[in-house]
């Protein structure tokens, strides 16, 4: 039961008539439960109590007029305490609050139980009898399970401003505003681009057709064609397979008929929506009839209703995808932005990214940082697939995301806009002179890259290097492994560009959220699993192609060639890696290619190197850390998980604790020292590193220059000073606040993004 209740509430917001599903939710609790009332109350939108969006059991005709004030009766005090409610005789209770014409006079027992949505009260679930008795146990725990997961819901119909009690579909709010977290900084207004994987029903916005009549040509020749490929699917399983099962595929072609399935799209689109949108919504709604049936074997014919569905959309999106336009000033939005959806929008038409899932750390943010291009990531309550063609505003500075916003939120925004642009002009002048702190501290500032496009914007900002070059990101968009020539020539581009800097390759590091389509990895816990170093040691003969196309690009060129391997747990893991880089490197002499020896380091991203850095140190040629990985595995929080990303700190202490670990153990080495995490392309975090005598900082382009104007404006007994104070503190929290007013004192306020105009929520 509970499994059905559950799709009812997962619908709640899916259908897009929010008010009609929590009436109807209503009605399946009280079913499921056996009681004689269920209730759902929500928080008004002014926050100051709460109204009846929807009753079985008592005056339904109240709906949307009854409101109780927070500290008001048994429901005010539910949410008051945020725990459930459990009593035998409610009007005995001294909270009772008697609301005339509502019905409740019958009624005893009452349990109430909090909707709370990320600490928030959004709602009361409400249950009542007549006989007096307490709620046993499992009812209580079937109450409180189901509030939870109604939460979501309620929290995503009141983003997008859904009318709670009005039966009406879903009108997005103007001026909305939705919080996520800070992927790649910048604002950018624009028109939104929402993209979804690619055959995944659910996924398909809802979106006006732009021409019903177009549309329907398409969704006919979807079908035809799929009726075509079950046609001749019977035709070459007839001699195979036995009648009663071919009946199956017969019975498919039916339920395309225009009297089923066909017919319902066509009514849809007729009424407005485009054909993919059309099936998503008739197919949803025939698989949910099918799956709250008792009996199992109508329940899975649900499972072909979907089967047929994604047939047609695979064709649909197929017909589609040849003809896509972008607007001039595309924000791309999307359930889960991949790397690949990237680069489907033209990079000059792309303004600016927002991702439902995902958080700052993920590979996608650190890509959209790379381009430039402000991203909000983790945009949890964001209803991605019905923002298609409107304004947007992206605030890639604070994670902020305004749907539809009004004249003076626009006006605000271009002005912050404007001020960007003419400190990035002040910021240019800088790009051929040295990183030096006032009293003569000289650091090095590289860049860390992965498209091939990162190389002139980073040479374009003086980068004096390559800290990191993400090898796996070429790796990604192609449909097979790259040969070692395709290899070498891609890496030749980038040395021979940056020539004679050094430039420091990362060796393969996929798993964890970097996949392969062509080499699938699947684990449950993909972060603790075959990543990195772990993938190419099982795989020798991947990672011998890879350090031969390294050593012939670095051929007869000036730049140093640095390796760096990913994700050392271990010496022993180090030491055959550079056993086999030592065989690559005897196999292309022998091929009679000169090449020079590399460098070889380790990239310290595991808290086990962090205990191991100086007899790492000792036997690298020179050691970096990832700070991303090592903030993830140190604080034991996945860097892509929004649900976790406001305790996802770089400046935790215990990090820069492990950072300041490092740095000694490796100047006792006396090796050179980088850092390629994102921390050291902020400018708190470039101050901290400065003065804990990290010589490299790699950075994605985009923040080199500022990070040069901090450190030019600094001096390194300041820097010094700040991080004795840092290494005292005891938060997170702390650090943050100090090292904000710090750069505020010395004068660098101009580095921190201004904060457009907030509204209260
Ligand atoms: C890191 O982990 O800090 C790092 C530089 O590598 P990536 O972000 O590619 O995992
Ligand atoms: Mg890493």
């Amino acid at each position: 039961m509970l499994n059905v209740l559950r799709k009812i509430v997962q619908d709640v917001t899916q259908e897009g008539n929010f008010a009609a599903s929590v009436q109807l939710l209503a009605a399946h609790i009280k079913e499921a439960l056996g009681t004689e009332v269920c209730s759902i109350y929500l928080a008004s939108t002014d926050g100051n109590g709460y109204l009846l969006a929807a009753t079985e059991g008592l005056n339904a005709s109240r709906i949307g007029e009854v409101i109780l004030a927070q500290d008001q009766g048994l429901v005010g005090l539910v949410g008051r305490r945020s725990e459930p409610l459990n009593l035998d005789t409610a009007p005995s209770h001294p909270n009772f609050h008697f609301v005339p014409e509502i019905g409740e006079e019958p009624f005893n027992a009452f349990l109430g139980v909090p909707i709370l949505h990320q600490g928030r009260v959004l709602g009361v679930l409400v249950v009542q009898q007549r006989e007096p008795r307490r709620f046993d146990e499992s009812e209580e725990a079937f109450l409180v399970t189901l509030s939870a997961q109604l939460a979501t819901s309620v929290a995503h119909a009141e983003a997008v401003g859904s009318p709670i009690v009005a039966d009406s579909a879903i009108n997005l709010i103007d001026d909305g505003y939705f919080k996520g977290f800070a992927g790649a900084p910048g604002i950018a207004i624009g028109t939104s681009v929402v993209m979804h994987p690619i055959a995944d029903l659910d996924a398909v916005p809802s979106r006006p057709a732009e021409d019903i009549t177009v549309e329907l040509m398409l969704l006919d020749r979807a079908i035809e064609a799929v009726r075509n490929d079950i046609r001749s699917l019977i035709q070459s399983l007839t001699t195979s397979l036995p009648q009663e099962e071919l009946a199956l595929f017969e019975a498919y072609l039916h339920m395309l008929d225009d009297s089923a399935l066909a017919g319902d799209m066509r009514e849809v689109v007729r009424r407005g929506e485009w054909a993919q949108g059309a099936l998503r919504k008739v197919i949803r709604q025939h698989v949910s009839r099918f799956e709250v049936m008792d009996d199992e074997y109508l329940r899975e014919r649900g499972t072909d209703v979907k089967d047929l569905g994604i047939r047609v959309l695979a064709y649909l999106q197929r017909i589609r995808e040849k003809k896509t336009q972008f607007p001039d000033n595309a924000i791309l939005v999307g359930e889960e932005i991949t790397p690949a959806m990237l680069g489907a929008i033209p990079a000059d038409q792309l303004r600016g990214v927002v991702s439902v899932r995902g958080s700052g750390n993920s590979h996608v943010a650190i890509l959209a940082r790379a381009m430039g291009i402000p991203a909000v990531m983790g945009a949890l309550d964001l209803p991605a697939y019905e923002l298609e063609g409107i304004t947007l505003i992206v605030d890639g500075h604070y994670g902020d995301v305004y749907t539809q916003p009004s004249e003076q939120r626009l006006l605000e925004n271009i002005s912050l806009l404007d001020q960007e642009r003419v400190f990035a002009e002040e910021l240019n002048e800088l790009k051929e002179l040295p990183c030096v702190t006032q009293d003569g501290w000289r650091l090095q500032l590289w860049v860390n890259v992965g498209l091939t496009s990162d190389i002139t914007r980073s040479l374009d900002r003086g980068a004096e290097g390559i800290g990191l070059f993400r090898t796996e990101v070429p790796f990604m968009s192609q449909d097979r492994f790259p040969t070692e020539l395709e290899q070498r020539n891609l890496y030749r581009e980038h040395m021979e560009a940056f020539e004679p800097r050094p430039v420091t390759m990362r060796t393969l590091d996929i798993g964890g959220d970097k996949s392969l389509s062509y080499f699938p990895i699947q684990e449950e816990n993909p972060f603790l699993g075959w990543r990195g170093i772990r993938v190419t040691l099982d795989h020798p003969e991947i990672f011998l192609v890879q350090v031969r196309a390294m050593l012939k690009a670095n051929a007869g060129l000036l730049g140093d060639l640095r390796i760096m391997l990913p994700m050392i747990s271990s010496l022993t893991e180090f030491r055959r890696s550079k056993r086999l880089i030592d065989q690559a490197y005897a196999e292309v002499v022998e091929e009679g290619v000169q090449v020079k020896r590399p460098q070889v380091g380790v990239l310290i991203e595991v808290p086990a190197a962090v205990y191991q850095a100086r007899l790492l140190a000792k036997e690298a040629d020179f050691v970096a850390v990832g700070s991303n990985d090592l903030t993830q595995y140190l604080l034991a929080i996945d860097r892509n998980n929004p649900r976790v990303a406001e305790l996802y700190q770089e400046i935790h202490p215990a990090v820069i604790t492990a950072l300041r670990e490092v740095a000694r153990a490796v100047h006792a080495e006396e090796k050179p020292l980088g850092i390629c995490g994102e921390l050291a392309g902020t400018p708190a975090g470039a101050i901290l590193l400065m003065a804990m005598g990290y010589h490299v900082l790699s950075m994605n382009a985009t923040h080199l220059l500022r990070v040069k104007w901090v450190i030019r404006n600094i001096k390194r007994s300041d820097a010094r000073r700040m991080l004795a104070r840092v290494m005292r503190m005891h938060t997170a929290e702390e650090v943050s606040l100090f090292l904000n007013r710090e750069i505020v004192r010395l004068g660098l306020s101009k580095v921190m993004p201004a904060r457009s105009g907030k509204v209260a929520h």
